[in-house]
């Protein structure tokens, strides 16, 4: 911390600087996860791309750890260090919408409900993930996987292009026919080659959907039959199923309150007529406990969240190719058995037009994975982590039946093994090819890190 000058800093920058000393020192290093209580030297609000290039100097002429965040998010606490500098990209609010061009540059401090928010007013849509409060810089620099997934791939499949501030401090505009090789590495690499200060999406017409959210009982054969609809189902249908004790909502009938239930978050993408059609058979699978779904504009998938909601768990992901009448019971017995205040295990089928796209096209290269699953356990304590860990690995591990593959978004900090799963084949030595060109000292390494060959 002796190496920095603050009051230098505040005067060097257009953003803002907030250190210790400030009022608002522990809102500004607070992040999603409570997991992680870091106390950064200083965290740097920046203004724009030079404010960027300047946050990277500094952290290359201090040695400080620099920990770069959007929305704050990771699973792995990278939003946030301890001593070190955070790049903290929230102010970068900036959308531009070319309506007949169907595309938008937004900046990266957007969040993907504010995005989604803005471009659903003229009837388009970029696909993210299930929670809009997900930062754009996260998200889409991992993968994105989400209620639009199967009718039109990743959002990285929607990326255009994009502004990235590598580790000299230069400004790049990188796309299909510029840096290419960083195009590509950025779709799946995460945040391992530069700060991306904006993206450019395309945007696809996507007017009311059919969505909402359908609870049903959860048996082995209501949560096998589910997912076996969910993967027959036409692309337009994204599903995101959790397993779970019927949380104690209001609108959750009180004798269902800590029963298992299928708790569906479902996205059709479609005409109303077709959507009835699609839906039926989940519909009759059980009685349904709760069903919401209905016609909604698309930013309703993403209702308002609580901002002071920050969840303490354990988590795993995985993929696995089956959930079949064994797999099912034995969600069922091992959410049945466990005492965790709340458990749950996500089952996220994938296939649609994620699976059209080649393995090397991009640096998310699991395109022909089937199901993606997330098991987690919350905490009533820091005390319960070992337990709890021990819970969701044991789980992840009989889902997985022998996957070892990841998605790098829902990896914790998890170690070097882990990461390198996310990168199967080539994927893994042209990522570190492409590291080695724009970070070969690796000063993006708080992250999911690929580390240069050097
Ligand atoms: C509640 C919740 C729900 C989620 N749901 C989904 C989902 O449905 N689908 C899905 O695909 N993922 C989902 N995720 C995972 C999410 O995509 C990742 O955690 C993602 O990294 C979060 O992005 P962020 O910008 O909010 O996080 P941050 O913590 O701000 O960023 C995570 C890391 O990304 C890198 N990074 C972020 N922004 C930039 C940038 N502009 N330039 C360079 N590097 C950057 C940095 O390495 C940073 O450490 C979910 C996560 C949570 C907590």
């Amino acid at each position: 911390m002796e190496n920095l000058d603050i009051a230098r800093l505040r005067a060097d920058f257009d953003g803002r600087a907030v250190t210790p000393e400030d009022p608002d020192y522990d809102q500004a290093r607070t992040v999603f996860s409570a997991l992680f209580d870091r106390r950064p030297a200083v965290i740097i609000r920046v203004a724009d791309d030079a404010d960027v290039a300047r946050v990277i100097r500094l952290a290359r002429d201090t040695g400080l750890d620099l920990a770069v965040r959007s929305g704050g998010h990771s699973g792995a606490g990278h939003g946030v260090c301890d001593g070190g500098i955070v790049l903290d990209l929230s102010l970068l609010k900036g959308l531009d919408v070319d309506v007949d061009g169907r595309t938008a540059w937004a900046q990266t401090g957007l969040t993907a409900g504010e995005y989604t928010a803005a471009v659903g007013s003229h009837g388009l849509a970029t696909g993210f993930g299930d929670t809009g409060s997900v930062g754009l810089g996260g998200i889409t620099l991992g993968g994105g996987v989400g209620f639009l997934s199967r009718r039109y791939g990743l959002t990285v499949d929607d990326l255009l292009a994009a502004d990235v501030v590598t580790a000299d401090g230069e400004r790049l505009r990188v796309d299909a026919d510029n840096h290419a090789d960083l195009f590509w590495a950025i779709r799946g690499g995460g945040g391992n080659f530069g700060v991306a200060t904006r993206f450019q999406y395309r945007l696809r017409e996507v007017g009311p959907v059919v969505g909402g959210m359908l609870m049903l009982p959860a048996t082995a054969e209501t949560i096998r039959s589910f997912v076996a609809e969910a993967e027959a189902a036409p692309d337009e249908l994204s599903t995101i199923a959790n397993v779970m004790p019927a949380p104690p909502m209001p609108f959750v009938p009180a004798e269902h309150h800590g029963q298992l239930v299928v708790m569906a978050l479902m996205c059709y993408s479609g005409p109303e007529e077709a959507a009835t059609r699609v839906l039926a058979p989940f519909r009759a699978l059980a009685t349904p406990i709760v069903d919401m779904l209905r016609p909604i504009a698309y930013p309703e998938m993403y209702p308002p969240e609580d901002p002071d909601y920050r969840p303490v768990a354990a988590a795993r992901t995985l993929f696995t190719e089956t959930v079949d009448g064994d797999v099912a019971e034995m969600i069922v017995e091992r959410l049945r058995t466990s005492d965790a205040p709340m458990r749950v295990v996500q089952l996220r089928p994938l296939g649609g037009a994620i699976g059209r796209v080649p393995d090397d096209a991009t640096a998310y290269a699991h395109r022909r994975r089937r199901i993606m699953g997330n098991v987690a356990a919350f905490l009533t304590g820091p005390d319960d982590l070992p337990a709890r860990e021990a819970w969701v690995e044991e789980v992840a591990a009989a889902l997985r039946q022998g996957d070892e593959s990841v998605y790098v978004n829902f990896l914790a900090d998890e170690g070097a093994d882990r990461v390198r799963a996310a990168y199967p084949g080539s994927t893994w030595d042209r990522l570190v090819e492409v590291k080695e060109r724009y970070d070969p000292a690796n000063l993006f390494r708080l992250n999911q890190n690929i580390p240069p060959k050097t």
